[in-house]
Formats: structure tokens, C-alpha cells, sequence
């Protein structure tokens, strides 16, 4: 087996559920309770000096919340780790806890539309200005930084265009001026890439995405130094318990879906690449890929999200999208079924390009089904352009 996998399956079977007060239960109970007992007068006063520690109320801690936090810190090879009712929710709370008046930001331009609105609107409104660079070079990062440069928000790759940044030398970078680097690690999962390893300060995922991986949930995670991830600004906008015991079910099965992921989008980029109704395929795993050295170099794998452009007008387009009978249409990735979303369904020529996609282009994210069937689901439509 690859160490990647490896070392992901060995921490995923440690999950620490063994305590003999649970009778041995191999998957933890879910603590559904809002507030916990004391047995005494002494209890409270040791828990309120910081002399031990114990559950008081679900929002301020929940035994089966921790227990997927663990994990996932562990998993990112990070101290701690928090998690959230969603990504957007973890992103918005590190920029809160990060960034102040008068702070500037340097961000890629096709990072996440949440994470981009909340730097152009939220925080502007106070104050804080924001430079988009395309992120592929160490020197557009160079020359964005000033003096008050508090953040370089990464996303590598990108989920629709799939640029990626040279996340060490970044790192190093920032570090030289005292900046910190948070990166949106979602698309190559803790299984594919660990960030702080390579330098980063902090790690976001949106849950909702693979580390789910049964489209049933929606949540986030932010991992990184102890110190830093228990002062984030409470925000309330805490994983429910019954979402966390859903975390930590799709988690379990992390390493083996990731595999299956990436043998599957493989094939498929490169079926894709071959055919001559597709002009463009952009998946950092095929060796064509123009920053496939950087992605060899800072990933161990990929995942199943991909985008590529059609030789289309509209009516191939559609076309293509209606004569698929496997593959979903709709937004959203990293789950078990292949699903997949043309740019083109969102709005006219002039305004899917004002936001930066390709009329043509198509976004997949490559699911665990035979990966023959999504194949020929593919051929088919394409056949039919
Ligand atoms: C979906 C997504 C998010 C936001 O996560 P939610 O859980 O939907 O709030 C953040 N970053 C990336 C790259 C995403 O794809």
C-alpha cells in the first residue's frame, strides 16, 4: 500500500473509542446532550480555575465533536483542530481572527466565491483591502506583499480552474516578513497534501466535501497550532453532534475513497484528453498538465475533481449535459456520485466570462462508481455534440 494511504488508514483506525465506560463500543455514542452534570460543589470551582477539565455545555465542547477534531488535526499533522456548522464558517472566523482595521490580504483570484466576497465586501467594510494574484508565481506574491500584509489566503488548487502555488516557497516567504499563510486544502484532502508540513500556519477544509464523502453533511474544519485554534473567535457556528458522528463515519472511510477517487479522474482526464470534442483538460494528475512538476511536488495524489471546455456552442452543450444517464448534473463535489455542472447553465456568454469561467467548460467531480460506466456515460455525450 502507498505510506500516504498508509499512514491515513493507520490514524483513522485509532480513533480512540475503546473506554471501558462505553462498553467497548466500536463506534463512539453520540453525545446529542446540550449541558452536562457536576457531582459537586468542588467540581465546578476545579473545572472554573482550569484545574480539570470537564464537559459544561455542548457549544463550548462535545466529546463526539472532539473526537473528529482529534482525528483531523492528526490527519493534517496539525496540534488541533476545530470544527464548524460549514467551510464557509471556518473561513470566515480565521479571517475575523486574523485580519483587523487597516490589515491587507493577499489571496489568488479564483480562490472560493465565499471566501473572495467576504474579502471584497465584508472586511473592506472595514477596512481591510485585498490583492487577487493568479498565485501560479513566487514573485506575484513578492510583489503584492506591504508593510501591512497580515494574511496570504491560499487555495491550491483551485476548485474550478485548478491553479496551484508553490506552497513552500510561499511559506517561506511569508515567514521572512512575519505574515501568516492559511490555506483551503479541500480539493487534495490530508490524505494528498499536508500544507503545514510544507510551511502553512493553518488548514481549512469544507467537510460537505470529501472528508464527508456522502454528500449528507455540510461542515468545516480549521487545523493548526493549539494556541491559535483555541482563541478563534466563537462565533456559535459549532458542528452539531450528529453531524460530527456523520464526520467521523465518512472519515473512516477517507483513505479508500481517495484512492478510488483519483484511479477513476485518471482515467477519465486522460480519456478526455484524447477526445476532439474536448479542447482543454485542466487536472493537475495528468503529466501534461502545465504545473504538474509543482503538483508532484507538493501532493502525493489527486483527487476526483476536474474541469475542461468543450468545442461547443450552446445547443452541444446542452446536449452533452442532457444525453448523460450516470453522471448527476448539479453543483457541489466530493461525494460518492459523479456529478458535474457546465458554466454555461448559470447565466449568458458575457456573464459566465465576466466571472471567470469558459462558456464551454465543464466541471466534474468524479465519483466511486465503475469508472467504465462514467466512461462510457461520457463517450456517449460527447458523441452526441
Ligand atoms: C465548498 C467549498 C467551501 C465552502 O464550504 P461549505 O462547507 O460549503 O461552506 C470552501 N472552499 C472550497 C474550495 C469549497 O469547494
Amino acid at each position: 500500500m502507498r505510506s500516504d494511504l498508509k499512514r491515513v488508514q493507520e490514524i483513522i483506525t485509532s480513533i480512540d473509542v475503546h473506554s471501558e465506560d462505553l462498553f467497548g463500543a466500536v463506534v463512539p455514542p453520540t453525545f446529542e446532550n446540550t449541558i452536562y452534570r457536576y457531582p459537586d460543589y468542588e467540581a465546578v470551582k476545579q473545572v472554573a480555575e482550569g484545574r480539570a477539565h470537564r464537559y459544561g455545555y455542548s457549544k463550548n465542547g462535545n466529546p463526539t465533536t472532539e473526537a473528529v477534531e482529534r482525528v483531523l488535526a492528526a490527519l493534517e499533522k496539525g496540534e488541533a483542530a476545530k470544527c464548524f456548522s460549514s467551510g464557509t464558517a471556518a473561513i470566515y472566523t480565521v479571517l475575523l481572527s486574523v485580519l483587523e482595521p487597516g490589515s491587507h490580504v493577499i489571496t489568488v483570484k479564483n480562490v472560493y466565491g465565499r471566501t473572495s466576497d467576504f474579502l471584497k465586501r465584508t472586511f473592506h467594510k472595514f477596512n481591510v483591502q485585498t490583492t487577487f494574484v493568479s498565485g501560479e508565481w513566487l514573485e506575484e506574491f513578492e510583489e503584492a506583499i506591504q508593510p501591512n500584509t497580515r494574511l496570504i489566503y491560499l487555495e491550491s488548487p483551485t476548485s474550478w480552474q485548478f491553479e496551484l502555488q508553490p506552497i513552500r516557497a510561499v511559506s517561506q516567504l511569508a515567514k521572512q516578513h512575519g505574515i501568516k499563510v492559511v490555506i483551503d486544502n479541500t480539493w487534495a484532502t490530508p490524505v494528498f497534501q499536508n500544507p503545514l508540513e510544507l510551511g502553512a500556519d493553518a488548514v481549512i477544509h469544507s467537510a460537505s466535501k470529501y472528508l464527508g464523502g456522502h454528500s449528507d453533511l455540510v461542515a468545516g474544519v480549521v487545523i493548526g497550532p493549539k494556541t491559535w485554534i483555541s482563541d478563534l473567535p466563537q462565533l456559535g457556528a459549532v458542528l452539531s453532534p450528529y453531524e460530527s458522528a456523520k464526520l467521523l463515519r465518512g472519515v473512516r472511510t477517507l483513505a479508500l475513497r481517495m484512492e478510488r477517487h483519483e484511479q477513476s479522474a485518471l482515467r477519465i482526464a486522460a480519456f478526455l484528453e484524447q477526445e476532439n470534442k474536448v479542447t482543454r483538460v485542466n487536472y493537475p494528475g495528468l503529466a501534461s498538465y502545465h504545473q504538474y512538476e509543482l503538483a508532484q511536488s507538493q501532493m502525493s495524489g489527486c483527487s476526483g475533481l476536474m474541469s475542461f471546455h468543450l468545442d461547443a456552442n450552446e445547443a452541444g452543450i446542452r446536449s452533452f449535459i442532457d444525453s448523460l444517464r450516470h453522471i448527476s448534473i448539479g453543483g457541489s463535489w466530493g461525494g460518492f456520485e459523479s456529478i458535474l455542472y457546465a458554466a454555461a447553465m448559470s447565466g449568458t456568454e458575457a456573464e459566465v466570462t465576466a466571472r471567470g469561467f469558459g462558456f464551454t467548460q465543464i466541471r466534474l467531480s468524479v465519483g466511486l462508481e465503475v469508472a467504465d460506466t462514467l466512461l462510457e456515460d461520457l463517450h456517449t455525450a460527447l458523441q452526441l455534440i
